[in-house]
């Protein structure tokens, strides 16, 4: 157990760095070209923020989260979305008042104590972007745009937009009561959680992804034959904005997302390289959100996106990102006697944006220019009793092996010369 990662958890190791650094600079650039500014919110909240803001009826307030008690037995829970959060947050610090549109964005670990398989995890990743203020659908097109946005920039392809509309209060009821028609006949044939969600949620049933129950909700009645006329003005509306920005999307009747939350606009990006778990990202409309949470009512929108998945479908898409460019100068010495001066020269380097590093376990010259040599360093500067005494090094180009002796004070200049002009 000591030397083991808890189910569902994963370590990102230094070969897998880069592609973090290079995931979450896009993410901040883009996102910031279109007005976002990021927001960091707590790992955890009162449990109650994520029960009133997801919903009771959900899987997640059911079964996901990873609820505890702090010493004063007051209930807490791990993230398990960034939304609820960041909504309680605009609210708190009243950020309205700044502007009557909030354009925010996060990126952060989530935990879901979910079935562990592949691209489903208990801790994992997600960026996401909430507009609150506006309840015009110029501002999820905007939205959806921002996200696809970032897939774009990162290199991704053959990705896929589906897009429904879940209604609102005034046209969701007569919907849900038509589902609970049809699914009552057939209750028989679904999963034992659809015969929960019929009872306390029938549209959640929807999102059930067991092939048993796939079959039955493949025939029910469509929520575009209910939509009020603002709902399908709205739809109507967005369409029209992402057909002349040049988004194309399937429409999917079926798409309701996983949280309570949701009204007229829901949507998924899908990645065709990924298997079951193949939403890379989703988001939607939450009119109601602001005000279920004590605020007053406020229109908003956004979309949230899983890393990880991003990161699978890049390797799988094949896609190279920049990596660390390495070590660049090794300060090797022939004794001990050399180290305090190797030191202080690797920290001068290093000072002055020069990654440098020397040896810490006491080896001899040949051992210590064969770690230079796996570092691909492209410079060796060597310490000897000679040169410490006559104030110099011998500097070594590892590309043709070429040594020269320079005197300490030009080690600086000189190593400035060759490898920052090579940047
Ligand atoms: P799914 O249908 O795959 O369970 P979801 O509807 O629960 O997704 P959201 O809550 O909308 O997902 O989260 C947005 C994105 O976060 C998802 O599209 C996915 O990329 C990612 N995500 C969600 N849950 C997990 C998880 N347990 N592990 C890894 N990524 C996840
Ligand atoms: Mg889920």
């Amino acid at each position: 157990m000591l030397a083991r990662l808890p189910k569902g958890t994963s370590d990102i190791l230094p070969s897998q760095i880069d592609y973090w650094y290079y995931l979450e600079n896009i993410i901040k650039k883009v996102l910031q070209n279109y007005g976002y500014r990021e927001i960091r919110t707590p790992a955890f909240e009162h449990t109650e923020l994520f029960v009133r803001g997801i919903g009771e009826a959900t899987d997640i307030a059911q079964k996901e989260m990873f609820t505890f008690q702090d010493r004063k037995g007051r209930s807490l829970t791990l993230r398990p979305e960034g939304t609820a959060p960041v909504v309680r947050a605009y609210l708190e610090h009243n950020l309205s008042r700044e502007n009557p549109l909030t354009k925010l964005f996060y990126i952060g670990s989530m935990f879901r104590c979910e079935k562990p398989q592949a691209g489903r995890y208990r801790q994992f990743n997600q960026f996401g972007a909430e507009a609150i203020g506006s309840p015009l659908p110029i501002i999820d097109a905007e939205i959806i745009a921002s996200s696809l946005a970032v897939y774009r920039q990162l290199g991704l392809t053959d990705l896929k937009l589906m897009l429904n509309s879940v209604g609102c209060r005034e046209c969701r009821p007569q919907y849900l009561k038509v589902l609970k028609d049809y699914f009552r006949e057939k209750k028989d044939l679904l999963c034992a959680d659809c015969k929960q969600r019929y009872e306390q949620n029938p549209l959640r049933i929807l999102d059930c992804k067991k092939e048993q129950c796939r079959i039955v909700i493949k025939e029910c009645p469509s929520i575009f034959d209910y939509l009020c006329t603002d709902c399908a003005n709205h739809f109507n509306t967005l369409k029209y904005y992402l057909d002349s920005i040049g988004i194309t999307y399937q429409i999917n009747p079926l798409l309701v997302r996983g949280l309570d939350y949701y009204t007229k606009t829901a949507f998924e990006i899908v990645s065709q390289q990924l298997g079951a778990q193949n939403a890379v990202g989703g988001g939607g409309r939450y009119d109601y959100l602001v005000e279920e949470l004590g605020g007053k009512p406020t229109p908003a929108v956004g979309f949230a996106a899983g890393i990880e998945r991003i990161i699978e479908t890049m390797v799988k898409q094949n896609i190279k990102v920049p990596v660390w460019d390495g070590i660049k100068v090794f300060v090797a010495v022939t004794g001990q006697e050399q180290i305090i001066t190797a030191l202080s020269i690797a920290n001068q380097l290093r000072e002055k944006g020069i990654s440098s590093e020397m040896d810490f376990l006491g080896k001899s010259l040949k051992s210590q220019m064969r770690t230079a040599n796996k570092l691909l360093v492209p410079y060796v500067l060597i310490l000897g009793p000679e040169e410490l005494k006559e104030e110099k090094v011998t500097i070594k180009n590892m590309a043709d092996g070429a040594q020269e002796e320079i005197s300490l004070d030009n080690v600086l200049p000189y190593l400035q010369k060759c490898i920052l002009k090579n940047r």
